[in-house]
């Protein structure tokens, strides 16, 4: 058998870090096995084609969950990276790290290290931003954040005006001294590409000589020796193949496919390994369990300015942003939708904001919600306002279905289980409303076209959300990091409770997660990560 000091399953967001940082000194040999094939993708390459890669089997693990009740029993499309890079080379690009308070309620949690003073260095370690350091920003690290307000569609100017107007302050860095405010957002981009974790992290590592990559490999279970992780099992070009990890094995493949291959490997709740006929390896109640993610809403709005939409409707108008992407890797198609932004309190006596704000100069009402036609919007002016809520406290769970590794599991968010989240995202909409009245909106806009003024009731609105709401693609926290072994998947180490040499490394071990968006977030993890891992080397 073939044989790694460190053998990480999964190129993602977090994955990418690692497999950069592990190797960087030269002292260790590195395996990373990623179950996706090449990101040397068009549409993976250009920003807007997260709109294309949204539904590209060849690069997207294409997930579905369970009906919900809280959502009126709908099932939920959850796409997920499967491609070098993971979900950062599908995402939408926003560069946001969370609010302090995030990472010092980790740090109370009980996981010393995790605190915002313990974290940002490594945010910071991970980030060139094009804007320079203020402090808080980073500028000699790998991955470009890039500063595109010239860019921007001038509807943003609106939106910010709209938000100064309730009060906000224009907020020109989110991850700075203050996340409250309003502003503009900055993305993963680099000269009119995406930057995903994969450019930035692993390609320029895969150069060194004790780095290995092998795509398309699905790993399908964690080898153990007793209670200690010697290897992985996994599928290749149609053969199943082991490698062994002489110092450790780390799982990055993300919140649902980390908790998965825990479970078929046999640590996890012990009747449900039993109810699957695994032989349990260890009996983790938590793996799996404390799912939570970002649900958004949006607001549409018809109006008399000129909004992408006019650029993008006409195959003409598609044409000339092609021209302009090709000629000048600028226009539309070098950016993200998501292009204002911010943080508010729907109370004034939160400490700290609970909803996130976005404006995208676009929208698509002939597709369903949550789809991402984005080349093909309305043929009429029109822009969205949007929401998700910062710290849901609805819980779901993620199960294996069967032993099968290549079988998806049961995913079951329980999105809207519980009153408080129903309430902050009713709050959440009417501040939208409260937007699109002010004067800056108010002499653009023709008219609400969704939800439309009769939905107007706490109750209509509620049922609005019910059956609206959907993903922000953030799920997290399904091998939680924590103290107490019974409801924790982890330790601060990110070692796995009652496993030797085997540890967690990505979004999963959130122990919740951030007010905000979770790509800089699981990178910085990643960073924090590795330092623990060489630590112990
Ligand atoms: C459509 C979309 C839009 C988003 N928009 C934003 C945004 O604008 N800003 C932001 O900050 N965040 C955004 N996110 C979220 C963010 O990208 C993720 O939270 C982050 O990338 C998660 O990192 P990770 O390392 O935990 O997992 P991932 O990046 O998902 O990486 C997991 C990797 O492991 C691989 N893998 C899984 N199982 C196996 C296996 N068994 N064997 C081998 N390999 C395996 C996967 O193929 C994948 O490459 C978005 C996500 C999506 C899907």
């Amino acid at each position: 058998m073939k044989s790694f000091d460190y053998v990480i399953v999964g190129a993602g967001s977090a994955g990418c870090v690692l497999a950069n940082r592990l190797s960087a000194n030269g002292k260790y040999t590195v395996l990373i096995l990623e179950a996706g094939g090449s990101d040397k993708r068009f549409w993976v390459q250009v920003p807007i084609g997260y709109g294309k890669t949204y539904y590209q089997k060849a690069v997207n693990w294409m997930y579905l969950t369970e009906a919900d009740e809280g959502t009126s029993n709908r099932k939920s499309y959850w796409p997920r990276g499967k491609v070098l890079g993971g979900s950062s080379s599908i995402n939408a690009m926003v560069y946001i790290r969370g609010h302090k308070k995030d990472y010092d309620d980790w740090e109370a949690a009980g996981n010393p290290g995790w605190g915002y003073n313990d974290v940002l260095p490594y945010f910071k370690k991970s980030e060139n931003n094009q804007l320079g350091d203020d402090g808080y920003r980073g500028t000699k690290g790998p991955m470009h954040v890039s500063d595109l307000s010239k860019d921007l569609h001038p509807l943003c100017q609106n939106f910010i005006k709209a938000g100064e107007e309730l009060g906000l302050k224009n907020n020109d860095n989110f991850n700075g001294a203050e996340q409250e405010g309003i502003g503009l957002y900055q993305t993963t981009t680099r000269k009119g590409f995406r930057e995903s974790a994969s450019k930035a992290f692993l390609h320029p590592a895969l150069k060194r000589k004790n780095l290995k990559l092998i795509t398309n490999a699905h790993a399908t279970k964690v080898l153990f020796e007793g209670k200690k992780a010697v290897g992985i099992q996994y599928l290749h070009k149609g053969k199943t193949k082991q490698v062994y990890a002489k110092k450790e094995v780390i799982l990055s493949g993300g919140s649902i496919n980390s908790p998965q291959l825990l479970q078929l490997s046999g640590v996890g709740p012990k009747k449900l390994l039993e109810d699957q006929e695994i032989p349990v390896i260890h009996d983790s109640p938590a793996v799996g369990q404390h799912l939570q993610d970002h649900l958004g809403m949006d607001y549409l709005y018809k109006c008399t300015e000129p909004s992408l939409n006019d650029e993008l409707h006409s195959l003409w108008g598609k044409f000339i942003a092609g021209v302009k992407y090709v000629l000048f890797r600028r226009g539309p198609l070098s950016l993200s939708i998501n292009q204002g932004g911010g943080f508010i309190k729907t109370r004034p006596e939160l400490p700290q904001p609970n909803i996130q704000l976005y404006f995208s100069p676009v929208s698509y009402t002939r597709a369903p919600a949550g789809t991402r036609p984005m080349m093909n919007p309305d043929p009429f002016s029109a822009f969205q306002l949007g929401l998700t809520n910062c710290r849901p406290t609805s819980r779901g769970e993620i199960k294996i279905k069967s032993s099968d590794p290549l079988e998806a599991p049961t995913i079951k968010p329980n999105y809207l289980s519980t009153d408080e989240d129903i309430q902050e995202l009713l709050e959440g909409v009417k501040y939208l409303r409260e937007l699109a009245e002010t004067k800056a909106f108010k002499e653009i806009v023709i008219d609400e076209f969704r939800p439309g003024p009769s939905c107007k009731t706490d109750e209509q609105l509620i049922e609005d959300i019910r059956g609206y709401a959907w993903t922000c693609f953030h799920p997290t926290s399904t091998c939680r990091m924590g103290p107490n072994p019974d409801e924790n998947v982890v330790d601060s180490n990110l070692k796995v409770h009652g496993i030797d040499n085997l540890r967690v490394i990505d979004a999963s071990i959130f122990p919740t997660v951030i007010s905000g968006n979770t790509n800089a977030p699981a990178i910085m993890v990643g960073e924090k990560g590795a330092d623990l891992v060489l630590a112990d080397a």
